[in-house]
């Protein structure tokens, strides 16, 4: 196995050339403070300014490519990233803390993408209509934007990057990329297997660094023409003030508070695996977590007593431990909110039924186990605020109309799932929850590559990523009027 060297400085890529940063971020691993994964260049104000002007350069020869070019560049990366998912899992485990097979599952999903888009590359869509006018034909195509600004989070720091770089390169734009500073490394290999593929000079850039820094040079550049970001509410919300002040193409995708709805006629193993599964796994640092577990009264009991029964079963420790369920919290801070919110919980008044402590690893780690809150309502603020770790509540209701309500009673709208045997009620429920990604006997994270991805009210923005829909945001239409 490849490992990364730990003496190297890894640079940014800007014009094709790997270029030292104004300071050095030493990433580090959080099962293992003592431990640092890589040194990682931190860009400044300026280096951020020539990434953009290399991709604004790069954009008239890359935009007229041609299909065959890009399919086969990005047809590269996706078989890279595939030969390499050992080594990359293993940096994605040790920078981000997710386990080494969620964490290899991640990077093969990279690499899917890649691989999706590469063929989407080739399947460019357009129409010829007849004109109202006798004579006049008319075409519509669809053509790159110019230069795209992504602006990433830490918790999934190869699927993320990858699911925004691959279509943006598709359809023959420019891309210049700021991940999280918590994970720069996952991006920097990514960078370094797409220029290794033989990206042209300035097709695509990478500028690690800060976001008050790297992140707020690519919203204020007027050479920047369109913006995808992924991140918290509070971000997400300043980026879309700043975009649409420039008229700057934006697309936010944000936080979440996602119900999963257990009905009395549910299969109990099925709702326990789902609950487990949405969550816990990953650290429960997923936007797309079952964080409220809303259940109705004829299971409650006995759902909270299996779950309770598998949350005590759990392993939490190194993420390279194949007998370990849960990696560590990404760091101290993250640590402290989930801290945090585990006593307000307990101040509001509900019950703790398990987990929820700071616990010691073998190494100087920041572990913590999976919290279960019982007796919680929805108007308490765990159960509205977004708590970003391995803490969920059982909200008890009455029936299926009380459920849904809940479960609609949120200022989120990401993903909504639904454990139950009744058909009529699975139905009613894809129509009527509102999110943008509906799970029926599924944990609520967990979805495909090929399909499209958001959701509603304060969790996105703007037109879905992945799959075919991706082409709206990474595409512009033009209509074109012919009279031979
Ligand atoms: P964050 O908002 O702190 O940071 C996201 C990115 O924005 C980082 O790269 C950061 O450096 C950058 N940034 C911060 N300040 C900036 C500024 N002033 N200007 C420009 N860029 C700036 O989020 P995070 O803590 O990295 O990620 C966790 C959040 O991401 C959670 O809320 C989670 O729900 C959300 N998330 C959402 C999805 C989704 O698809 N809906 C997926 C994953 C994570």
């Amino acid at each position: 196995m490849k490992m990364n060297d730990v003496t190297k400085q890894h640079r940014n890529l800007i014009a094709g050339e790997w270029v030292e940063g104004a300071d050095v971020n030493e990433n580090r691993n959080p099962a293992n403070t003592d431990e640092i994964v890589g040194l990682y260049a931190r860009a400044s104000k300026d280096d951020a300014k020539r990434a953009i002007a290399a991709a604004r350069a790069a954009f008239p020869a890359w935009s007229k490519s041609g299909p065959q070019q890009r399919h086969d560049l990005l047809k590269k990366v996706s078989d890279t990233i595939a030969a390499r998912a050992d080594e990359l899992g293993e940096l994605l485990a040790r920078e981000e803390g997710k386990t080494f097979a969620e964490a290899k599952g991640e990077v093969m999903r990279a690499s899917q993408v890649f691989g999706f888009f590469s063929g989407e590359a080739l399947r460019q869509t357009g129409d010829a209509i007849d004109s109202v006018r006798p004579g006049v034909e008319v075409m519509v195509q669809r053509e790159a934007l110019g230069v795209i600004g992504l602006i990433t989070p830490w918790n999934f720091p190869i699927a993320i990057p990858a699911w925004k770089i691959a279509p943006a390169l598709a359809f023959g734009n420019c891309v210049v990329i700021k991940p999280a500073d918590l994970t720069p490394g996952c991006a920097w290999a990514l960078a370094e297997i797409i220029h290794e593929a033989g990206a042209p000079e300035g097709v695509f850039n990478l500028v690690m660094g800060r976001g008050s820094e790297v992140g707020a040079e690519i919203l204020d550049s007027p050479e920047v023409d369109a913006v995808s970001f992924t991140g918290s509410v509070e971000t997400g919300r300043m980026v879309a003030r700043t975009c649409v002040a420039q008229m700057k193409k934006v697309q936010l995708e944000m936080g979440g508070k996602n119900p999963l709805v257990v009905l009395d006629d549910a299969d109990l193993d099925t709702a326990v695996n789902c609950a487990l599964n949405g969550a816990f796994f990953s650290t429960g640092q997923r936007c797309t977590a079952s964080s409220r577990l809303i259940v109705t009264a004829g299971i409650h009991d006995r759902f909270v007593e299996a779950l309770t029964e598998k949350l005590r079963a759990l392993k939490v420790g190194d993420p390279m431990d194949s007998a370990v369920h849960i990696g560590p919290v990404v760091d101290e801070g993250q640590l402290e909110q989930n801290r945090r919110y585990v006593k307000i919980g307990q101040e509001e008044g509900a019950t703790l039924v398990c987990g929820g402590e700071v616990i010691e690893g073998d190494t100087p780690g920041h572990f913590m186990t999976p919290a279960l809150f019982t007796g919680t309502t929805n108007e308490m603020r765990i159960n509205r605020e977004e708590i970003f770790g391995p803490v969920a509540t059982v909200i008890k209701v009455a029936d299926y109309d009380e459920a849904l309500r809940v479960a609609n009673d949120t200022d989120f709208g990401l993903s909504a799932g639904i454990c139950t045997t009744n058909l009529g009620h699975a139905a009613h429920f894809r129509r009527h929850a509102e999110a943008g990604m509906i799970m029926v006997n599924l944990p609520t994270a967990g979805v495909d590559y090929h399909t499209p991805f958001g959701g509603r009210k304060g969790s996105s923005y703007g037109p879905r990523e992945q799959g075919q829909y991706a082409r709206e945001f990474y595409t512009t239409v033009k209509t074109s009027y012919i009279q031979a």
